[in-house]
């Protein structure tokens, strides 16, 4: 057993946990409304999540391309959401967009330009052409660049790498901050804040095959639940329909296909090589027009009618592209896929869904506020914005505006708040930070169980025996990971930190599976075999909270205020 080191201690205005988009334009945004700020994140700061890995585009109606106005986008992103979209967040999202997005060009992120206005493409699902885009798939790593440099110059920004959340604090039913663990030395650290914004994405980590990066295993969920605030439309996990398949694709984003579609159309096929998604209601004539659930549906379909690619997809070709276009299009990406073998003006590719963005997430109002005091949320963290399905570039649009508004309504809340951080409330964190006498647990591969578990059972088909076989395995999991770490505590000590994650990724899986149960219909990314079609009594978001160490769940009208529940 390794000695354990005094906990920390930080004293701060607000506390931003994740530094993501969402994360980092809150603490801009908190700062400028004059308060500390401590930003904070389990990986490095600003490249940990999913914004530093989003190559393609942000939606937002700039009007640039052609006429457009943030109504338009929130009449686009309402029908997406299959009638369960928080109309009050989404409006937040297409009305205060624009803004970030012109805000962000100032600051140098260089959107990519046409005739010296921002070049607007085309995307599934939005009426008209409303995509920005940085270049030669650097939209994310733009964003997360130039939100690092404006984090760089703000003064009053603290910032911590590698520090893992691992609960928040409470004193008298409100947030007062948070206990982390200092992944490389195993230090303790409790903050004191007067104000917390969860920004700390999703949680597709939870499925074998995903885009996500291993911080995305839905700690943002768990926290803001234990800490009392309810979860929304937690059923409804995106699956993004053409994650690369094969051939072998190293160093590049398994998302990537979907720019080059935005471009230049591209063409699914089957393994005979036939388009088909005329057979499931879209005919796309070599432009891009398919919706993500309708071409996840789609490609799964044709797979179980046996009409798949060899590793189980559809093939995804650019063959009719000539060199020069796909070189004017794509550049340099075009050299790091020869250096891959992959040749598009000969060969297609294979692609196939993978477990891309969460639609649910905490329930907040239009000022990022959760029910409990002192807690707000911002990005992907947030529940309801998107209903049952997502547009493509709303994402990012959620995480800029979002956090823009988390920033802002946390240092009004700072101003003027007191702290109310008492150690006594953050003894039961502590303690579990630096427990001993876990059991010696194989945590990696029952991460791996869990994915498994998630993808086979729990993915974008779903039937009452596969989410009941779901729930019962990870109970087991949950029964074999106990109530205490197992591991020393020491410097990246990775047993520990998978029970850490383990505890978060098994609380959220149950909710989802529990959640998918009962929506005993077929809507947006939640496709249940036994109940097709959208049933008119299910327009209802439902609600998970926490109570006596047991979730429950509710359902309420969409648009309700959550706390009046
Ligand atoms: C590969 C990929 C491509 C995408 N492409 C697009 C796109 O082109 N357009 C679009 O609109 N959307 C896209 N998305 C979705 C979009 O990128 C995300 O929804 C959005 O960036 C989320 O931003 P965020 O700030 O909420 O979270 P993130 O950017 O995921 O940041 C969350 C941060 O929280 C940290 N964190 C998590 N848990 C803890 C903890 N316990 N303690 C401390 N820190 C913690 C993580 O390390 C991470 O840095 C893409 C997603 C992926 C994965």
């Amino acid at each position: 057993m390794t000695a354990r080191a005094e906990p920390m201690h930080v004293d701060t205005d607000v506390l931003i946990i994740g530094s993501g988009g969402a994360g980092m334009y809150a603490a801009i945004e908190a700062a400028r409304g004059g308060a500390s700020v401590f930003l904070l994140d389990r990986s490095l700061i600003g490249r940990g999540g999913a914004t530093v890995m989003a190559q393609m585009t942000v939606a937002v109606a700039l009007g640039a391309e052609t006429p457009d106005h943030w109504r338009h986008h929130l009449a686009d992103t309402i029908q997406a959401g299959r009638g369960l979209t928080d109309e009050r967040l989404a409006r937040l999202l297409c009305e205060d967009g624009p803004d970030c997005i012109r805000e962000m060009d100032a600051w140098g992120v260089g959107w990519a330009r046409r005739d010296g206005h921002i070049t607007q493409a085309f995307a599934p699902g939005h009426d008209r052409p409303r995509c920005a885009y940085v270049d030669f798939l650097n939209t994310g790593p733009a964003v997360s660049k130039t939100l690092r440099t404006v984090v760089n110059r703000t003064s009053g920004i603290r910032k911590a790498g590698d520090l893992l959340v691992v609960d928040l604090v409470r004193h008298h039913g409100e947030v007062t901050g948070a206990v982390a663990l200092h992944l490389a030395t195993g230090t303790p650290v409790t903050i004191a804040a007067k104000a917390t914004i969860v920004a700390a994405g999703g949680l597709t980590r939870l499925y074998r095959r995903n885009s996500a990066s291993a911080n995305m295993g839905g700690d943002g969920y768990a926290l803001a639940l234990r800490a009392g605030a309810p979860l929304i439309d937690m059923e409804f996990v995106q699956f993004f329909p053409i994650g690369h398949l094969a051939p072998r694709l190293i160093g590049m984003d398994p998302i990537m296909w979907d720019p080059f579609r935005y471009k230049l159309g591209g063409r699914l096929l089957n393994a005979d090589r036939e388009e088909f998604t005329e057979r499931y209601g879209t005919r796309e004539d070599g432009k891009y027009v398919i919706t993500r659930d309708l071409a996840t549906y789609a490609i799964i379909k044709e797979v179980e009618a046996g009409r798949g690619s060899p590793h189980g997809g559809a093939y995804l070709s650019f063959e009719h592209c000539s060199a020069e276009a796909l070189r004017a299009a794509f550049g340099p990406v075009i050299d790091r896929l020869a250096a891959n073998n992959i040749d598009l003006t000969r060969m297609p590719v294979e692609v196939a869904p993978i477990a891309h963005y969460h639609m649910g997430g905490v329930a907040a109002d239009p000022h990022m506020q959760t029910e409990v005091p002192g807690l707000l949320v911002a990005g992907e963290a947030v529940g309801g914005a998107n209903g049952a399905n997502r547009l493509s570039g709303n994402a990012i649009t959620e995480a800029l505006a979002f956090g823009r508004r988390a920033g802002r309504t946390a240092a009004a809340r700072a101003r003027d708040g007191r702290h109310g951080f008492m150690r006594a409330d953050a003894r039961a964190a502590l303690d579990l930070v630096t427990a001993d006498g876990g059991a010696d647990l194989n945590t990696a591969a029952m991460i791996q169980t869990l994915q498994a578990t998630m993808a086979d059972d729990v993915g974008p088909f779903r039937t009452q025996t596969k989410l009941v076989h779901a729930l019962a395995a990870i109970d087991q999991l949950a029964a074999a990971l106990g109530e205490r770490p197992g591991g020393d505590g020491g410097r990246f000590d990775m047993r520990r930190i998978e029970w850490f994650d383990l505890r978060n990724m098994l609380m959220v899986a149950r909710i989802v599976a529990q959640a998918a149960v009962q929506r005993t219909e077929s809507r947006g990314a939640h496709q249940r075999e036994d109940f097709p079609g959208m049933l008119p009594e299910w327009q209802v978001n439902q609600v998970a909270g926490l109570r006596d160490g047991e979730v429950t769940f509710a359902s309420v009208p969409v648009d309700a205020e959550v706390a009046a529940q």
